[in-house]
């Protein structure tokens, strides 16, 4: 089946088709590290594993790039504030956000470069500027990137000539339509800065954040590649700008297909920094809620479609995932002691073709939903009449682990796998247990069974089994 998604940059649906047959290079905006990322935010990043497990399932290979801007106006403010160097200011928000990355059970990335560790490679792009002819050097030192001479400037955003202030120039890093102009491609040392420089052949300075984004994609990616996204407000200037860049450095299409997400609101206004109305995961788990809950929150909606993050969605989806769990335990439990191979029954077909042609066409998330709860209801029905055999419940269970390659919410599994940070708490109970640190022990056996497991000691050593109708969280 093809993949249809909408690209922003052409406003139409259009199949997904790579440049190299079966593989699919994407790039995703990553986070700006000067302090923990708020659920919105991970909204923008389920959207892309969503993407990303999607285009999995169709059966291309995937190589995800994501950033960490660690260096930014943003990033050097904070440090600043706080008196320490930038590195020590910016590395535990890159260790929360990955702790934050895997309570949600977004997959992992093929890579994720720092701005700072490729400033070599943001100097030679601009140096290929330089010979292009579309960058100049200001009195101060800065070096920006001249708009009037990049025809396509103005593209993705549709921007109209009198939007566009040309010979204009802008310092900041993020700034509205109505002040297009040049923009930074480095900026030249000022106090504010306090340590932070790279000597460049420009003068001691620093890069603009555009420049980052197009030098680490085509690092890793190519000079053109498939897939770009990041949230609505990414796309001027900042998409905007990497398409100039990169564009007017290498006389080659930058990317084919720009994909955008909606945002997360909160109480109809963008959650964000700036506007104080934002929760972080951890505002989230602190009230007793789970990442999975949250994960299913923030996929649940269209990516395109504003969302309204509210507690009582958080309540809703918990309820939601009590029937999937109470469903899939029932499915179990029909299959258990026999033999069945596992073919889903017919009247299951609609609903499983429904799902898959829901994702397929620009992640129909809503849709998708909408088809697996139907399955759910009409095999609940089943059930409950005793009419579902050991082999329909076993082919129902493998259609659950199927979508859940992408929903990565039902953990269906009927195998005994535990996950690493489960196989880790038990190595800690059975190296306790050798020590005879019986308390440790059985703390960590607890621990173990709040997220659903069950340790058995046999002969072979301990051994875990996911407790009778529940899913980890
Ligand atoms: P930042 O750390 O601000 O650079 O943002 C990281 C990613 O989150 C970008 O792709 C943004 O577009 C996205 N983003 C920021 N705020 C929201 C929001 N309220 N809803 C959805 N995505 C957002
Ligand atoms: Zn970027």
């Amino acid at each position: 089946m093809e993949l249809r998604f909408y690209n922003t940059l052409s406003r139409r649906m259009e199949v997904l088709a790579p440049l190299e047959p079966g593989h699919v290079r994407m790039y995703t905006c990553g986070p700006t590290v000067y302090d923990f990322a708020h659920i919105g935010n991970f909204r923008a990043y389920i959207f892309e594993d969503i993407l990303r497990r999607t285009i999995k399932v169709a059966g291309f290979r995937v190589t995800q790039v994501m950033n960490f801007t660690d260096v930014d106006d943003k990033t050097l403010r904070g440090a600043q504030a706080k008196g320490v160097p930038l590195d020590d200011y910016t590395r535990p928000f890159k260790q929360a956000f990955f702790k934050d990355m895997d309570a949600l059970n977004i997959e992992r990335a093929e890579h994720y470069p720092a701005a700072t560790e490729h400033i070599p490679e943001m100097i030679a792009l601009i140096r290929r500027l330089f010979e292009k002819g579309v960058a100049y050097r200001s009195e101060d030192g800065s070096v920006y990137f001249n708009i009037a001479k990049f025809e396509n400037y103005g593209r993705l955003q549709r921007l109209n000539a009198t939007e566009m202030r040309k010979g204009a120039r802008v310092a900041g890093d993020e700034y509205e339509k109505e002040s297009a102009a040049d923009f930074a491609l480095w900026k030249a040392w000022d106090a504010e800065d306090g340590d932070v420089a790279w000597d460049s052949p420009w003068g001691r300075g620093r890069p603009g954040w555009h420049i980052e984004c197009s030098a680490m994609s085509m690092k890793y990616l190519g000079e053109s590649f498939d897939l770009h996204t990041g949230g609505v407000d990414n796309i001027f200037p900042h998409h905007e700008n990497e398409i100039a860049q990169s564009e007017a450095a290498t006389g080659r299409p930058f990317v084919r297909y720009w994909l955008h997400c909606a945002h997360l609101g909160v109480e109809g206004r963008k959650m964000s920094k700036s506007l104080g109305n934002f929760y972080t995961l951890r505002d989230v788990l602190a009230r007793g809620y789970t990442g999975r809950e949250a994960r299913y929150v923030l996929c649940s909606a269209h990516y395109r479609q504003a969302l309204n993050f509210s507690f009582a969605a958080l309540d809703a989806a918990r309820a939601s995932l009590a029937r999937l769990d109470a469903f899939g335990a029932r499915l179990r439990e029909r299959v258990a002691g026999s033999a069945a191979e596992g073919s889903a029954p017919d009247w299951a077909t609609a609903a499983k073709d429904r799902f898959w042609a829901a994702l397929f066409e620009d992640l129909g998330m809503a849709d998708a939903f909408a088809a697996l709860f139907d399955l759910v209801h009409e095999g609940n029905r089943r059930l409950d009449r005793d009419a579902l055999t050991a082999d329909e419940a076993a082919g129902l269970l493998a259609h659950l682990n199927a979508c859940d390659r992408v929903l990565g919410f039902l953990k269906a599994e009927t195998d005994d796998t535990p996950d690493e940070a489960i196989q880790t708490m038990i190595q800690a109970r059975q190296t306790a247990r050798e020590a005879k640190q019986w308390a440790e022990a059985d703390r960590l056996r607890d621990e173990i069974a709040d997220r659903g497991w069950v340790v058995k000691d046999t002969p072979d050593g301990p051994k875990a089994q996911r407790m009778a109708g529940r899913a980890e969280s």
